[in-house]
């Protein structure tokens, strides 16, 4: 096997072992591009350093050598050569770009002996780069701080009056580099070492270590790399951009990556080493005065920036150094940018023709995306804002406003129009109007698929949950970090990132540009899946309209009876012990219910409605105040004590797995007939009085038996086709289930006899799949995330390895029965970028998800990279 590549050995498609700068690297070399050359320890040398407790092994040792002695051969150079020195810089790469995340060594090779070979041509360069190497290796090879170089260099930038250590002459150069020896030596123990070959295998297993750095470790978890890539380390021969006259380097884009404007832009410093530009030590030059101090090396740069961007098909980031009037290409990459500008990006190259529209929408990187279409914190003011507190970041979007601790005093603020920010233990319905007042929720309890976050999201309102460090006391107070809030104080949350802080901090409104719109209508030209909404009213299913959806996969017909003179109605059937007096507030639910789906149908067309009969977990509607149990006593003409009975026959230790979903109906069939009729009635209305042939799907929740949906189905049918034929109309009805039980996978077959339609739930069936309470996993999934047990939030992110594979499996059992039934996912899950690719790959008919999250959905679907 081999481990060590020239780069004219490589190419752009050896990214996996050559890391992405490597593959770039040689990719330029083929192109013919001015490249100064090398080779590269392939990623798979690193895991094997790290499966030999950190030791590189002779045989890939032996294969370093043998590739610097050709680099030797063709830069008719010496490493470490009493003529014609080499010299090389040590670089990472791993194959996702992590920009600064792990180490470089520059000027590798100086020795001194080789300092004073090196002098002989140009001193100055020679021991600049010297106390470079010595303070860079002191830092990367040896951990030992920079500050000590630093306050070393100050001292003589004082003592000789000079501003920029560019400027300093060659004695004060030559007295640095013995200082810094100095330094080296009392931090590490040992003097600097004088054999080449010694620096350059303690470098590339340095940047090896680097790999699991702590800062390292945090971007492969925010950006989802795994571990087990390792990092590629590039060896090539330094260029020097600090030889005074003629000589620069610098890092460039060939767009801008904050607006997308098409233009080079970057920075650059003359006499310079790369170090200097990236470190945000000196303060550089914009590139445009390159132009006017160099242009044909600007001309010439300008032009290969052309060249890689067609090349690539994809903005470039790109570093350069010119030495002595001649350009050399360091690196390219295709590079990071904002949100604004990936879609302007996009959207230009395939207006300039430069890329296809499926290139264009591979390009865009849905994480970022999401920013977009929220409101954000001001860049500025965030920088100084204080962060008190993390939690999970439920529900994207920055949100500034006075602390309130309960729903009655959120809606006090909202009538005064003051912005608040509801802060809870955790939330519960009676909390929805104020939810909805607020401008962001946090909640200290709670996971990513707990009510406050599913309800947050569908709102597309700011959340975060699961924030243990912000202690809700009884009192209204709140206890971060050992200060007390109170009512009225100020705070914002971004619930993009989880982080909370104190006071106010501007925000901006999130938009959806012409560009992104004509971007969309391209991802729904080329994508197979459709894009559903989750959405409980008619606003919601307007809004996701707006933003593209075609068609409602989970309208939770419990949330329709959130709010206050609802609940009530909600509460007594709920509490009632008879038939009759389930049926008398049934009767009161009715014309609610079917008024809701009147106006939903209205909005939504002839576009399919997805109706989930009631789920409610029990304990989400039970009222908690003696003021609320009073008043439900008195409309229920029952005793307050009574009431209290009945509440506490119903509590359950583990209500999500008690008397709900489909359950509650087998029960209760009253319950379902009631909902049958409203949704009937209302769907021959809107097609008599507006002329749309509506399309119900009645979706009943929680089976893990057929015969559970057989009993249900079977008089849902009949009641439907009764009221159908009173009307003498015709309607396209269907009737489907959820699969959200681990049961249900494994007899999809069974049960796809029997449905119209097949949709999985995937927070219960994560919940039932891990018996992991999807309300309160928080605490020790922290821990579990910590510890590297699970990292990912299975109620995020589907956890496609285990829960995955129940899906597959109930996904071709169903398919195998019925091949062409219609299968989507409505849990959560359904709006997150990395599980909608897997049920893309599965070949679902949809996704649904809230409708803030539809626009970022219809990227993904369409994405084919
Ligand atoms: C689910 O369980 O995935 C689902 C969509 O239903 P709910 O979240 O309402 O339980
Ligand atoms: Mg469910």
């Amino acid at each position: 096997m081999q481990f060590v590549y020239m780069f004219s050995e490589g190419n752009a498609a050896m990214r996996d072992v050559l890391g992405g700068k490597g593959a770039n690297l040689a990719e330029m070399t083929q192109l013919g591009f001015p490249v100064p050359q090398g080779f590269t320890v392939s990623t798979a040398a690193c895991n094997d350093y790290y499966k030999e407790n950190k030791v590189i092994s002779k045989s890939i040792q032996k294969e370093i050598f043998e590739k610097l002695a050709r680099l030797e051969a063709v830069s008719n150079k010496q490493f470490g050569g009493t003529h014609n020195p080499l010299l090389v810089s040590v670089r990472s790469g791993a194959r996702a770009s992590m920009p600064g995340m792990m180490d470089t060594v520059l000027n590798l090779g100086l020795t001194d002996d080789v300092v004073e070979v090196m002098a002989q041509d140009d001193a100055r360069t020679a021991f600049d780069s010297y106390r470079r190497l010595i303070q860079m290796y002191a830092d990367v090879v040896k951990e030992i701080d920079k500050k000590y170089f630093d306050q070393e260099l100050e001292f003589v930038l004082k003592e000789t009056g000079i501003d920029s250590d560019h400027d300093l002459d060659l004695d004060a150069l030559k007295g640095l580099v013995r200082r810094y020896k100095v330094i080296y030596e009392y931090h590490a123990n040992e003097p600097f070492p004088q054999d080449p070959r010694v620096q350059l295998m303690e470098a590339i297993e340095a940047v090896f270590r680097s790999w699991n750095n702590p800062r390292a470790i945090y971007y492969r978890k925010m950006h989802d790399i795994p571990e087990s890539w390792g990092t590629a380390v590039n060896i090539q021969e330094m260029v020097f951009g600090n030889k005074g006259e003629g000589c620069a380097t610098g890092v460039a884009f060939s767009r801008n990556p904050a607006s997308g404007e098409k233009m080079l832009y970057g920075e650059f410093l003359f006499n310079a080493q790369g170090e200097d530009v990236v470190a945000g030590t000196h303060t550089p030059l914009t590139i445009d005065q390159l132009e006017k101090t160099m242009p044909e090396a600007y001309q010439e740069f300008y032009d290969l920036s052309q060249k890689l961007e067609h090349h690539y098909r994809d903005m470039q980031d790109m570093e350069f150094t010119i030495e002595k009037g001649k350009l050399f290409m360091l690196q390219t990459r295709n590079g990071k940018r904002t949100a604004q500008a990936a879609v302007q990006i996009a959207y230009d190259m395939v207006e300039e023709g430069i890329i296809t529209k499926q290139e264009a929408i591979n390009q865009l990187d849905t994480q970022i995306l999401e920013g977009l279409l929220h409101p954000q914190f001001d860049e500025k003011a965030l920088s100084v804002a204080d962060m008190i507190a993390k939690g999970l970041p439920a529900s994207p979007g920055a949100a500034s406003g006075a602390i309130v601790f309960d729903a009655t005093t959120a809606l006090k603020y909202f009538e005064k129009g003051t912005p608040c920010i509801l802060v809870r233990l955790e939330t519960s319905p009676e909390d929805i109007e104020g939810m909805h007042v607020s401008s962001g929720i946090l909640t200290s309890r709670g996971g990513m698929t707990s009510h406050a976050a599913v309800v947050a999201r569908g709102m597309g309102k700011s959340c975060i949950v699961g924030c243990s460090e912000v202690a809700v006391k009884e009192n209204k107070t709140a206890i971060i970090k050992g200060k007390t809030y109170r009512e009225g104080d100020l705070i914002s949350i971004d619930g993009s990132t989880g982080f909370v802080y104190e006071g106010r901090i501007g925000t901006q409104p999130g938009l959806l540009s012409d560009e992104f719109k004509t971007l969309l209508t391209w991802a729904d030209e080329l994508a197979t899946v459709k894009v559903y909404t989750n959405a409980d009213t008619p606003k919601d299913a307007a809004k996701a309209l707006e933003y593209g959806a075609r068609g409602i996969g989970l309208i939770r017909t419990e949330h329709m009876f959130f709010e206050k003179n609802r609940i009530r109605a909600m509460r007594e059937m709920i509490l009632s012990q008879t038939t009759v007096q389930r049926e008398k507030a049934l009767e009161k639910l009715l014309p609610i219910q079917r008024q809701d789906f009147v106006d939903i149908f209205s909005v939504m067309k002839e576009l399919p409605v997805t109706i989930r009969y009631l789920d409610p977990p029990l304990h989400e509607f039970m009222p908690t105040t003696t003021q609320e149990i009073e008043e439900l006593a008195s409309i229920m003409s029952m005793g307050v004590s009574d009431i209290k009975t009945v509440i506490r026959s119903l509590h359950e230790y583990n209500p999500m797995m008690g008397h709900r979903g489909c359950r509650l109906a087998i029960s209760y069939p009253e319950i379902a007939m009631m909902q049958t009729r409203a949704i009937i009635e209302a769907a021959l209305e809107v097609k008599k009085t507006e002329g749309y042939d509506v399309q119900p799907e009645i979706m009943i929740p929680l089976v893990g038996d057929v015969k559970e949906f057989n009993f249900l189905a079977m008089r849902i049918r009949e009641l439907a086709d009764k009221i159908i034929n009173e009307h003498e109309l015709s309607l396209n009805y269907r009737v489907g289930t959820m699969i959200e039980l681990p049961r249900a996978c494994v007899m999809a077959d069974q049960i796809a006899k029997s449905v119209d339609f097949i949709s999985f739930g995937t927070n219960d069936l994560t919940q039932m799949s891990f018996g992991f309470s999807r309300d309160d996993a928080g605490e020790f999934l922290r821990d579990y995330d910590r510890l590297g047990i699970i990292t990912k939030d299975p109620f995020a992110s589907l956890d496609t390895e285990g829960v995955g594979q129940l899906i597959e499996l109930a996904y071709h059992k169903a398919r195998s029965i019925k091949p062409d039934i219609k299968i989507g996912v409505c849990g959560e899950h359904g709006g997150d970028p990395r599980s909608i690719e897997f049920f893309k790959k599965l070949g679902f008919n949809y996704v649904s998800c809230s409708p803030f999250r539809v626009p970022i959905a219809r990227i993904c679907v369409a994405q084919t990279k």
